[in-house]
């Protein structure tokens, strides 16, 4: 998977994905990282990029043509890249408060991607044109306002890059995980045994697979049901699993109750 990022800031994000276990999945090959900078696209003599916006209002907002140009050349790149094999145009991917907000079947999905631009904007954001004429998915990452794309872009990237087999070793897998048929991950504990007086889950000790997978399973439905049960809507639940949440329920309205 190549993930390429038009910003303004390539060494926030080289910095930060070249880290750790994306660093090492570049290091190792199994994705590669290209950052474009928008501001070399610049025809403006100080290399400025904003303008004011039209209509007035505060703040400046990146100029379309600089923003296309880096668009265009990075497309170019790919293309060539392909030493002749079929050339797909990839997603665009504009980070925005406005668009869709991402999740882990969105990662899912774009892990099965082959190349994917993000493009992070800055200011007020970009000059609505050239949005129009390149993106082809808004996703925020939550409803409030960051400075600029940068911090999105990299979570997006990080989030996808861990499902790309053979990214995470064993130790840090992700057989099992939050938001896995969506439900969240059940508690973790390691050693020691007793930590201030607190035991870890006897079950947890006994060598039992298939106890110990029961256990994490009800444990994950419980939590799923304190933290997120808007979640559990959609959850893929066995009848007995579906039981316990009944009892839980029942439970909860009888404390309330009583
Ligand atoms: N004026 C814009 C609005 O109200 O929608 C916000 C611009 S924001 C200050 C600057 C840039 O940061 C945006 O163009 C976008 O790329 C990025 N950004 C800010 N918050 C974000 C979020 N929650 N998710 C994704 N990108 C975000």
């Amino acid at each position: 998977m190549n993930f390429h990022v038009l910003t303004l800031f390539p060494d926030m994000i080289e910095t930060g994905i070249k880290t750790s276990i994306t660093g090492r999945a570049i290091e190792n090959g199994l994705i590669s990282l290209n950052t474009v900078n928008i501001r070399d696209f610049s025809e403006d003599k100080h290399k400025r990029v904003d303008d004011y916006p039209y209509g007035g209002g505060a703040g400046m907002v990146i100029q379309a043509e600089p923003v296309y140009k880096a668009y265009g050349y990075l497309v170019n790149h790919i293309k060539l890249s392909k030493n002749g094999d079929t050339f797909k145009k990839p997603r665009v991917i504009y980070v925005t408060p406005q668009g869709r907000i991402f999740n882990q079947g969105m990662a899912q999905e774009l892990s099965l991607e082959e190349d994917l631009i993000f493009l992070c904007g800055h200011y007020e954001g970009i000059d609505e044109r050239v949005l129009e004429m390149i993106v082809t998915d808004n996703i925020s990452i939550g409803d409030y306002i960051l400075t600029g794309g940068e911090l999105p872009a990299m979570v997006m990237i990080d989030a996808i890059a861990r499902l790309i087999p053979g990214v995470l070793n064993n130790e840090d897998s992700s057989e099992f995980e939050s938001f896995k048929d969506n439900l969240l991950e059940y508690p973790q504990y390691t050693r020691p045994e007793v930590f201030m007086g607190r035991k870890v889950p006897e079950v947890l000790l006994s060598g039992h697979h298939a106890r110990i997978e029961a256990y994490r399973r009800m444990e994950s439905v419980k939590r799923t049901y304190e933290r997120r049960p808007d979640l559990l809507e959609n959850a893929n639940l066995s009848e007995e699993e579906r039981e316990y949440l009944t009892r839980l329920i029942f439970q909860k309205n009888y404390d309330v109750y009583s």
